[in-house]
């Protein structure tokens, strides 16, 4: 700092002997410092002016942080708010207060229902008249009736299992047990009607016709025809026929479906289902005593 004010006075000092020469030394000291004084007072005039930009700076800083802190802090509290009032909804099916709009034991017999309502479509596909609004129902109402004894065995054992008095003691708990108990009795039969509807469909005029085509593009090629009842030819040849067969089960049922939902669609209060679904809640809501088991098997 102090080679920093000598060399200013010592620039100082020139030009005042530059720009007033002649000057007698008293006058020349006095010039000098006035302008020593002017130059301080200019420096010191800049700090102030940096040091207020700084704080100005530094205040809009704190204040952007502070507006960011209080809208996130908003946000949240509206999302609290949100999910208060979520949490709050009684459920859409049974009306179960608190249930953020559909309880628990409702959301299973929701999966169950439309896993009930898919099954009985791929028996459709391949055991119904697909334009005979009738015989599908039928169809549906069949796989409904298989999959509700399955749901009511299920039940039952799970009931046999099951302490009464913890039963009561929860029964929401105990309901939506009940509603998990019969959905994952439709998730395992559930596979077997998309097997079962594959492999008859892979026995439909379709598929044989174009297992017999594949078996006979396979017949047509060279090494075929050099040797057409080598063990590997006719392996070959079945390969290709089992493909074709399987990709145009495959087809047939995407297509039937699709056919059965439009049809579904179109007719909603056709689908025969309704009242099953309108019996659930009813049934859960029972008393879990001994004769809802036998009410359930019913
Ligand atoms: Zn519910």
């Amino acid at each position: 700092m102090i080679h920093i004010r000598r060399a200013q006075r010592a620039r100082l000092a020139a030009e005042v002997d530059e720009q007033l020469p002649g000057l007698g030394d008293g006058e020349r000291r006095q010039v000098l410092e006035d302008r020593l004084r002017e130059q301080a007072a200019a420096e010191a005039e800049d700090f102030v002016w940096r040091r207020e930009q700084a704080a100005v700076e530094q205040a809009r800083r704190d204040a952007a942080r502070a507006a960011a802190q209080e809208r996130a802090e908003r946000e949240r509290a509206a999302a609290q708010a949100a999910d208060a009032v979520r949490q709050a909804l009684p459920c859409e099916d049974c009306g179960q207060d608190r249930s953020a709009g559909l309880c628990e034991a409702c959301g299973y017999r929701r999966q169950t229902k439309a896993l009930v309502v898919e099954a009985g479509l791929l028996a459709g596909t391949w055991s119904a008249a697909l334009d005979d609004a009738d015989d599908v129902a039928a169809t549906a109402a069949h796989v409904q009736a298989t999959l509700e004894a399955d749901i009511a065995t299920a039940r039952r054992e799970f009931l046999q299992l099951m302490d009464p008095g913890e039963l009561d003691a929860d029964p929401v708990a105990a309901a939506s047990a009940l509603a998990f108990t019969a959905l994952q009795a439709v998730q395992q039969a559930a596979p077997q009607y998309r097997r079962c509807a594959l492999a008859m469909l892979g026995r439909t005029e379709e598929a044989e016709t174009e297992a017999r085509r594949a078996y006979a593009t396979e017949q047509n090629r060279r090494w075929f025809r050099a040797n057409p009842n080598g063990a590997d030819a006719v392996a070959a040849a079945t390969k290709a026929a089992d493909t074709a067969r399987e990709r145009t089960a495959q087809h047939l049922l995407t297509e039937r479906l699709q056919q059965l939902r439009e049809q579904a669609a179109a007719r909603p209060e056709a689908a025969g289902s309704a009242p099953w679904t309108d019996r659930l809640p009813e049934l859960a809501a029972r008393p879990l005593d001994g004769n809802v088991a036998g009410a359930v098997i019913a």
